[in-house]
């Protein structure tokens, strides 16, 4: 049993296999499908559910399933991407700005509850450091936040590298997804603005020993990520749950408890070898306790905004 809400997750996807999962509702929504994922929240408590969109229809059926089960869930339908960048795997592309406002004029007319947008690529797994295209440019970045924001949504972005994320913060994003790579002058503008980060950092060390990537770059990944999160905390942003559930090797439900357990070692406790070292001393800690009300706190905001 967790406490906590669920703040990144795409019912569509399995964490196992995505050509199955896609397979699954491609010529029509499978409520068993999606019935069997809520049971997995349910079952662990886990009544809150931000989803981050698809392209099937799935996470807009799924709103009509969701209170069955005693759950608050919340989609944006689709996500929103530029046209030749990275997003056609949850989403909908633009090409110009008259594109962007019809497709969040669809999330309004579908019953979204807010707009999902994506201002980069994705780290790059065996690259430690790396995200795989360049981001959007900040005036892009500015318009869709301020056009999403006109409308009356709120806007949940996913975007990595120190420049993308400081302009989606400094343009107003409610939310910043990943958010891998972050700077200190990214991370103090964060700390100073509205913004909640969830940092899905189970989508990195899930991954671990799965074969599939290298696990050297993994594990660079993981610290790389687990600084700038234990920096985060330090200056005192505001960090909820959220494991992209759905992706690979996050499974529904327990992705959430492994992001939670993930940020629980990761806060409080020194890395295993290191107890005795200055540079432990040095590195900042929570309670349990403190880290809980950290959460709550941002999560709390998520759920007003979203
Ligand atoms: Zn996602």
């Amino acid at each position: 049993m967790i406490m906590f809400g669920e703040c990144h997750a795409h019912l569509l996807m399995d964490g196992v296999n995505y050509k199955k999962a896609v397979e699954l509702h491609k010529d029509s929504v499978n409520d068993a499908d999606i019935r069997a994922k809520f049971s997995e929240y349910a079952k662990r408590e886990i009544f809150y559910v931000r989803d981050g969109g698809d392209s099937y229809g799935v996470s807009q059926r799924a709103a009509d399933l969701a209170g069955e089960y005693g759950i608050t869930y919340r989609t944006p339908v689709f996500a929103i991407h530029k046209k030749g960048h990275y997003g056609g795997i949850v989403g909908r592309a633009f090409s110009d700005w008259k594109e962007y406002e019809a497709l969040v004029k669809e999330v309004r007319e579908r019953g979204g509850n807010f707009i999902k947008v994506m201002f980069s690529g994705i780290m790059d797994f065996s690259n430690c450091g790396a995200v795989t295209e360049p981001p959007l440019l900040q005036e892009e970045i500015r318009e869709m936040i301020h056009i999403a924001h006109e409308e009356g949504f709120a806007v949940m972005a996913h975007v990595n590298g120190a420049g993308a994320v400081k302009n989606a913060v400094e343009a107003g994003v409610d939310s910043v997804e990943h958010g891998n790579f972050m700077d200190e002058a990214c991370l103090q503008a964060l700390a100073e603005s509205g913004t909640v980060w969830v940092p899905t950092f189970v989508t990195i060390t899930n991954l671990i020993g799965g074969g599939r990537f290298d696990d050297d770059a993994l594990r660079c990944l993981k610290r790389e990520q687990g600084e700038r999160i234990r920096r985060g905390f330090e200056l005192g942003v505001k960090i909820a749950l959220g494991s992209d559930a759905g992706a690979w090797r996050v499974l529904h439900g327990q992705g959430l408890l492994d992001e939670y357990k993930e940020l629980l070692h990761l806060m409080t406790e020194p890395e295993k070898g290191e107890e005795n070292s200055s540079k432990v001393l040095k590195k900042f800690v929570l309670t349990k306790a403190e880290l809980d009300q950290r959460l709550k706190e941002a999560e709390k905001i998520i759920r007003r905004k979203f």
